[in-house]
């Protein structure tokens, strides 16, 4: 897939707005822990996923389009605490149908701050996931924030605490700032897009 072709084609704020799709890979992810700075790292498209917080627009499932037919999908960062709880439980309500629903969804990427990696809601949310048997990738990204060791070490600790999932799930470690773990990132992403 050619990453760098993503373009914004819409904002679905139900999941009957969804566009018709052959396949695509969803990116969920704690508020500010780098899914748009990811999302934007990845496509190679500065400003593609919005990075600034405008809560009307964090709460839509936002398509972007990379080859006809399959699409990347910003998923609303979670624990954002500046929305209403009405507005949190009607997009949990949102989540759960997608996740439930949605047959071309060929896997999550999650992504993680590498300093808080594994929140009580980040493993939450794994656990409801994988109970659908959908593949999930996890960036710990920001890796540029510690030392090549530590980084590693959390890794390793990360990859451990998930180890009775399989190969369900998959980390790496992932820096936009430094524009590390892309190839790895698309990678994945592509044997993804390659499942028919
Ligand atoms: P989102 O809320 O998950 O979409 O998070 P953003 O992508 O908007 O990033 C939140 C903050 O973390 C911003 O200030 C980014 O500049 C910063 N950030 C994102 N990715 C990285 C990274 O890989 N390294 C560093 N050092 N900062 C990052």
């Amino acid at each position: 897939m050619n990453y760098n072709q993503a373009k914004f084609v819409t904002s679905a704020q139900k999941i009957s707005q969804l566009p018709a799709s052959k396949g695509e890979v969803a990116f969920a992810g704690r508020s500010n822990a780098g899914k748009s700075s990811a999302i934007n790292t990845i496509t190679n498209i500065n400003g593609l996923a919005r990075t600034s917080k405008t809560p009307g627009r964090t709460q839509l499932l936002n398509y972007f389009e990379i080859a006809e037919g399959y699409f990347l999908v910003d998923l609303p960062g979670y624990g954002y605490a500046k929305v209403s709880h009405s507005v949190q439980k009607a997009w949990e309500k949102t989540l759960s149908e997608y996740i439930e629903t949605r047959e071309q969804l060929r896997g999550l990427v999650i992504i993680m701050d590498i300093r808080h990696p594994l929140t009580p809601h980040d493993q939450q949310m794994i656990k409801w996931v994988a109970s659908y048997d959908i593949p999930m990738h996890i960036l710990l990204t920001k890796a540029d924030k510690l030392n090549r060791g530590p980084a590693n070490n959390v890794l390793l600790e990360v990859r451990k605490a998930l180890a009775e999932y399989g190969y369900l799930i998959t980390v790496q470690l992932f820096s936009s700032l430094k524009g590390m773990g892309i190839d790895d990132a698309k990678f994945k992403l592509n044997s993804w897009f390659a499942e028919s």
